[in-house]
């Protein structure tokens, strides 16, 4: 398992350099081209944190056999309190699972 920063999407905010408890993922380029890039996929150990601080949903995540088949990804989607993480199956099939963010801790 491991991230994809989908550098059409990024706008270089940089959060989620900050959030990645690895120090996984890096800024490169200047200015309008500045985008986030994850230095070595293979040490991504899948926690989402960079995920979920992105404000533009650029961060796409593969999902391994166990978790939903293999060649599906995953991205994250913020709305105010809410995390909608969207699922895209490799037969093109769609899930979306939402979750508030405020009583995510009561499960
Ligand atoms: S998923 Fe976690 S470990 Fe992987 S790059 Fe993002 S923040 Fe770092
Ligand atoms: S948080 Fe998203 S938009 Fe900001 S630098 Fe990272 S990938 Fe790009």
């Amino acid at each position: 398992m491991s991230i994809r920063v989908h550098e059409d999407r990024c706008i270089g905010c940089g959060r989620c350099t900050e959030a990645c408890p690895g120090n996984l993922l890096l800024m490169q380029g200047t200015d309008a081209g500045r985008k986030a890039k994850i230095r070595e996929v293979r040490d991504c150990w899948g926690c989402t944190a960079c995920m979920k601080v992105c404000p533009v949903s650029a961060i796409g995540y593969f999902l391994g056999a166990d978790l939903g088949g293999s060649g599906s990804t995953m991205t994250i989607e913020r709305q105010g309190h809410y995390y909608h993480w969207h699922i895209r199956k490799p037969d093109q099939h769609d899930v979306t699972i939402t979750i508030d963010r405020e009583n995510a801790n009561q499960y």
